[in-house]
């Protein structure tokens, strides 16, 4: 059965789209973030707290899984959703970007990557088969083919080299789980690379659109990049992207890159930023950052967001959570978690209705003058 990615707006006034996308059994509206959870686990929070900020959808990493708890162990207890008992849907990445961000002393051919784990040294082969392979045994809903992620800054030349081996690659991944009869169940996507050059990204798009896969994602942005550059390279590829498939924006989180991808035409998004900054004491609200650690919330009542009904903002003060960071207690990493992730799907909610609504625009307006106090 295909994946069914049902398209029911588009924007007017931009490239802004509202749809479903329909996951074995599990109905995600889009615009969509998900949630990271790298090794199996959404940090601080259990899939029960996970489901409750109303997601359905989250991520695990393909390189880390293979690294700990290993292959063996997820063959045998039946996958990773079983494995960390989560009930939703799920996409594992492919381990491409962590092979160029975490590995130690790798070396890339046209073949694969080479390469020692960053936990033990162990060596690894990464190949377009074995990626696949492995994402058949971890068992996600939505896999990844395997990729080379460049730096920004990196050259013409070897970038364009970069994007002929996820080319290559991306043939021999589609292949390969084609002809597996026990994925029926996973959707494959293209990953569409080429840095910071139009018609890198131009070509890459177009050949991957070719091969037809059931959904697209765009690699290698939010790496360093300014704002306008990843603006430019993002309105460029959308130009090539068929419209009746989900768009993804790997690893992308921040507010404003958000508002600026779904004016684009973006339909999914993840990143670890809520999680990560809700441990470091960051709290997110519409009217941007609460820092709880600062002294003025040693007895503050109020909640971190008054209207927002997540768990913690149900119950506790800011002076509360001020004291748990104090004291170094595990709860607070787990209530701001909760808050955090909950105020991402809010925010995917409210940009939801200004679609639906045709107010994109003006919702962005607003959106950027409240979180950032920017005027565009
Ligand atoms: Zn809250």
């Amino acid at each position: 059965m295909p994946l069914k990615f049902n398209l029911h707006k588009t924007s007017s006034q931009s490239k802004a789209r509202l749809g479903t996308l329909h996951i074995n059994g599990i109905d995600v509206a889009t615009p969509v973030f998900m949630p990271v959870g790298t090794k199996a686990t959404v940090k601080a929070m259990t899939p029960t707290m996970v489901e409750e900020t109303q997601s359905k959808l989250i991520l695990a990493n393909t390189y880390h899984l293979i690294l700990r708890p290993g292959l063996e162990v997820l063959k045998q207890i039946g996958g990773v959703k079983k494995f960390s008992a989560w009930n939703n849907a799920m996409l594992t990445d492919s381990g491409g970007f962590q092979v160029f961000s975490l590995a130690k002393l790798r070396k890339i051919t046209d073949k694969g990557v080479m390469f020692n784990s960053h936990i033990d040294g162990q060596k690894l082969f990464f190949t377009p088969k074995m990626v696949i392979e492995a994402q058949h045994i971890i068992g996600a809903d939505l896999i990844m083919c395997f990729d080379e992620c460049v730096t920004h800054d990196a050259t013409y030349q070897y970038s364009k080299e970069a994007m002929d081996r996820t080319i290559k690659w991306a043939k021999e991944c589609k292949e390969y789980h084609d002809s597996n009869e026990n994925s029926e169940h996973q959707y494959l996507g293209g990953i569409v690379q080429g840095a910071m050059f139009d018609d890198l990204r131009e070509y890459c798009a177009k050949t991957l659109v070719d091969m037809d896969f059931p959904f697209y994602s765009i690699g290698g942005l939010s790496v360093g990049e300014s704002d306008t550059q990843m603006h430019d390279i993002l309105s460029n590829v959308m130009e090539h992207m068929p419209t009746n498939k989900a768009r993804y924006l790997m690893g992308v989180g921040e507010v404003r890159d958000i508002l600026n991808a779904v004016m684009e035409g973006i339909d999914m998004f993840d990143c670890v930023m809520p999680t990560r900054n809700a441990r470091n004491g960051e709290a997110f609200t519409m009217a941007g950052t609460v820092r709880i650690r600062n002294s003025k919330h040693k007895t503050d009542e109020s909640r971190i967001e008054e209207g927002c009904d997540c768990y913690t903002c149900q119950n506790f003060s800011k002076a509360y959570l001020h004291h748990l960071d104090k004291a170094k207690e595990i709860l607070f990493s787990i209530l701001m978690s909760i808050h955090n992730v909950r105020f991402m799907q809010r925010l995917m909610t409210d940009i939801r209705k200004s679609i639906e609504e045709d107010l994109f625009i003006e919702y962005r307006k607003n959106m950027m003058k409240r979180f950032y106090d920017i005027d565009v």
